[in-house]
């Protein structure tokens, strides 16, 4: 065999990619090793190493299955790409949130709290039974709640309008319209009079107006059942998954119920004898219920022989689980409660004990929410990825993680049309040397300012001891720009959400997704759609409503989404380009009417930095002013008619963060802001942070950069740990003050990066 075909094995090769702004580029990224892709946000890194290779290999897998599932599937279309050679299996290590279902904790996610059902069925004293016996999903489930660990109370007054009658629509139940069959059942059952206003029910009627268990009753001479409305509501809504509901449905659960820990089994969701077997005086829930780090400890104590095997296994996870920094969880945390940057965090432990090899792992920023301190161990785990014979292809910012790959690839030099070019590939030394922005920065030190702001007042926690928090007093400066600091699990979201969130004057400006349907995009969501319309309804002598997506204008196929969706009970949906309108989401009518030469689709089309040279007549100020404070976010790169469900979460906090600027002097509070920034793009948001300060706004940002933290005015630490070993205030002053004399980990850290 020639040596060049076997050297080609060792390689994913990438010929002539091309999605979105790829500017045809070819490369080839080592197998079985580390590499991080690099490059300012919005240069392609995620259309080269999420759109471009883990998208094709999935692709390649699902045409792995039968015609059948296929036509299911729709066909999602392969990525821009002339050729793409030797790929593995690809799976994408995210950071969506965890299925959100109740019954998924952390345990069961990782398997921890099977393996700790298996000792505990050999082992516990007295044996409740087989493993399953241990289980609150199955044999051993506390019978009042089912195994959820937690009892629904209805909010009566959500239900019903008590001014109305039945039949003018007193019942206000997602699928109870008032010509609808549920309601009939009330209005004909014989124990109301369906024209008499709620208020005016005798306390007997009201009794089975809401809580009559079922008994039988003929509605128009047919046999049928009756039940009272809560009694209803609870069996139709409540002992369901309320993720697995439709939203409206999800939105009036969270309306009128409201979940307290079931009495019976104290919201451990197991039965009494299940609670009764102990392992050293510990029952399966308390071991549950421990701090994850502190469960290792504990099972350290424990020897027999019978387990040996099982329990090695359950220390390794829980291993994993600390050096990845989440030592603080125990297992009966819910999943869905867990962090974007936790969650992405827990699937990892979940793939280290895989045993599967020759895997390409695909991460997003994997050191979001982590501290220095923690992204050393983040690091051992990467890399102890790739020793189990795995590709690791990492999208990262922070200087550390590049510092271990094996293989640097840098995209750029810009952003959107600007980038897209391969401007750097080979080793971190060589990176050093490239004299790209990517090399320059990776040694980047920065000073301390010489003045720090003065507060013009305070914000004042008192008593704060939401989670771990120890009882937390701690003043926030008003007018200066603060950064809270300390180790993922030390408590900061707890402190400023759990503190913070309700005041007034305080705008939450987070990462979370975005309400809004498939149609929404930057120029709708903020607002510029309306001077973009009437700019091209002017020009034309039409109307405005025209160029709507939700009007007569739109494509009739795609609905003006220009992308036409495959919704899949069992897999993910997908989407392809709509074939009639071909992406452009409007009809030929509409696309002949034209600005300057552009018609709808192509503004649409437009980067934000190529609309703030568009838009430059003296009438279309108001679309210059909002296209002014997405490129001062730095989104100038993003394209006005993206769809929002493809933006990542800290385009989604920039995007907010653009509008909430407009609504004058505030306090704001951000979580990890530069969350899929370049180290040069931090430059870019600490002059717009400190805009908003200057302009008399409190900011207040929860940051583990340490440039951000270095150009605070003020900081609070908290600390020393994580968990139950944090939850205190262990530094407060400036970064000066933290540099100078501060002795924790946080001081350790920003001493070193400082220069
Ligand atoms: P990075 O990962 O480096 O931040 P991306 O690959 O996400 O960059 O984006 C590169 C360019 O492609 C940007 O201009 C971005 O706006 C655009 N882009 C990304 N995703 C989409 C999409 N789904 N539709 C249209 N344009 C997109
Ligand atoms: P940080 O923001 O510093 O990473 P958090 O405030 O998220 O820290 O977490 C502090 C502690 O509170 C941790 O022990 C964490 O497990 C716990 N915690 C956070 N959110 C929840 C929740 N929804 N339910 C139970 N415990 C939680
Ligand atoms: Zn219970
Ligand atoms: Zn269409």
């Amino acid at each position: 065999m020639p040596a060049e075909a076997a050297d080609s094995h060792d390689v994913i090769q990438v010929r002539g990619a091309r999605e979105n702004n790829l500017a045809d580029i070819s490369l080839d990224v080592p197998k079985r090793r580390l590499t991080v892709f690099t490059g300012v946000s919005g240069s392609g890194k995620s259309s080269l190493v999420f759109g471009t290779i883990a998208a094709e290999s999935q692709r390649l897998i699902n045409e792995t299955y039968s015609a059948f599932l296929q036509s299911f599937m729709g066909s999602p279309s392969r990525p821009d790409v002339d050729a793409l050679h030797n790929l593995s299996a690809a799976i994408v290590v995210d950071q969506e949130r965890m299925g959100a279902n109740s019954r998924s904790t952390l345990g069961t996610a990782t398997d921890a709290y099977t393996m700790l059902r298996i000792i505990f069925s050999r082992i516990g004293v007295p044996s409740a039974g087989s493993a399953l016996a241990y289980s609150f999903n199955a044999e051993g489930m506390c019978p009042a709640c089912e195994g959820l660990g937690k009892v629904s109370a209805i909010d009566v007054e959500g239900l019903v309008d008590r001014d109305r009658s039945i039949n003018q629509g007193a019942i206000m139940v997602p699928n109870f319209s008032v010509d609808g069959w549920y309601v009939k059942g009330f209005a004909e059952c014989g124990l109301f009079d369906p024209d008499k206003p709620l208020r005016d029910y005798t306390e007997q009627e009201w009794a089975d107006f809401l809580y009559k268990p079922a008994t039988k009753v003929k509605i128009n001479g047919i046999n049928t059942s009756y039940e009272g409305l809560v009694v209803k509501v609870q069996r139709m809504y409540l002992s369901k998954e309320r993720e697995s509901a439709q939203p409206h449905i999800r939105a009036f659960i969270d309306r009128v119920a409201t979940f307290t820990a079931c009495k019976e089994c104290g919201g451990t969701r197991l039965k009494p004898s299940v609670l009764e077997s102990r392992i050293a005086g510990r029952n399966i829930a308390e071991c549950s219920a421990m701090q994850v780090s502190d469960l290792a400890a504990f099972l350290d104590e424990i020897s027999a022989p019978s387990v040996g095997p099982v329990l090695a296994n359950l220390r390794g996870t829980l291993d994993s689980l600390v050096e990845i920094g989440l030592g603080y969880l125990s297992l009966d945390r819910e999943s869905a409660t867990l962090s974007g940057g936790e969650a992405q965090r827990v699937k990892m432990v979940r793939h280290l004990g895989s045993s599967l090899t020759d895997i390409t792992y695909v991460f997003d920023e994997p050191t979001v929410g982590l501290h220095p301190h923690d992204i050393q161990r983040m690091n051992t785990l990467l890399l102890r990825l790739k020793d189990k014979g795995n590709t690791v292809l990492v999208v990262e910012h922070k200087p550390e993680t590049i510092a271990i790959a094996d293989h640097v690839v840098d995209l750029g030099p810009g952003a959107g049309p600007d980038g897209g070019h391969l401007q750097f590939q080979g080793t971190v030394t060589e990176l050093r040397a490239s004299g790209t922005l990517t090399g320059r920065y990776l040694d980047h030190k920065v000073s301390l300012k010489p003045q720090f702001r003065e507060r013009t007042g305070v914000l004042e926690i008192r008593g704060a001891s939401l989670h771990n928090l120890q009882h937390v007093d701690v003043d926030l400066p008003l007018g200066v720009l603060t950064v809270v600091t300390g180790v993922a699990g030390s408590g900061k979201s707890s402190l400023l959400y759990g503190s913070l969130e309700h005041r007034a004057g305080v705008q939450v400006v987070d990462q979370s997704a975005i309400r809004g349907s498939r149609r929404s995009n930057p120029a709708t969501y903020t607002g510029l759609l309306d001077p973009v319309r009437a700019a091209f309804a002017k020009a034309n002598g039409v109307k405005p409503a025209l160029f709507s997506a939700n009007s007569e204008g739109a494509c009739p196929n795609c609905k003006g989404i220009g992308l036409a969706y495959v919704d899949l009970a069992m897999m993910a949906g997908v989407a392809s380009v709509c074939e009639q309108c071909e992406g452009k989401r409007f009809t030929p009518q509409v696309l002949e009417y034209r600005l300057r030469g552009r018609d709808i689709s192509e503004v649409l089309g437009m980067p934000v930095t190529a609309a703030r040279e568009f838009f430059t007549e003296k009438t279309e100020k108001a679309a210059r002013t909002i296209l002014d404070r997405l490129d001062g976010v730095g989104l100038g790169y993003l394209t006005l008619g993206q769809p929002l469900t493809t933006l990542s979460g800290g385009e989604r906090q920039r995007l907010k963060l653009a509008i909430r600027m407009a609504e004058g002097p505030t306090t704001y509070l951000l979580d990890e802001p530069t969350t899929g920034l370049h180290l040069a793009d931090v430059d870019k948001l600490l002059a717009l942070l400190d805009r908003l300060v200057d302009a008399g706004n409190t900011v207040i940002v929860i940051e583990h950069h340490q440039a951000v933290m270095a150009h605070a005015d003020w900081i609070v630490d908290l600390g020393p740990g994580a968990g139950h070993d944090g939850g205190r205030v262990v530094f407060t002053g400036t970064p000066a003050a933290l540099v100078g004399a501060g002795d924790t980990l946080t001081a350790r850290h920003l001493r070193e990066y400082v220069a």
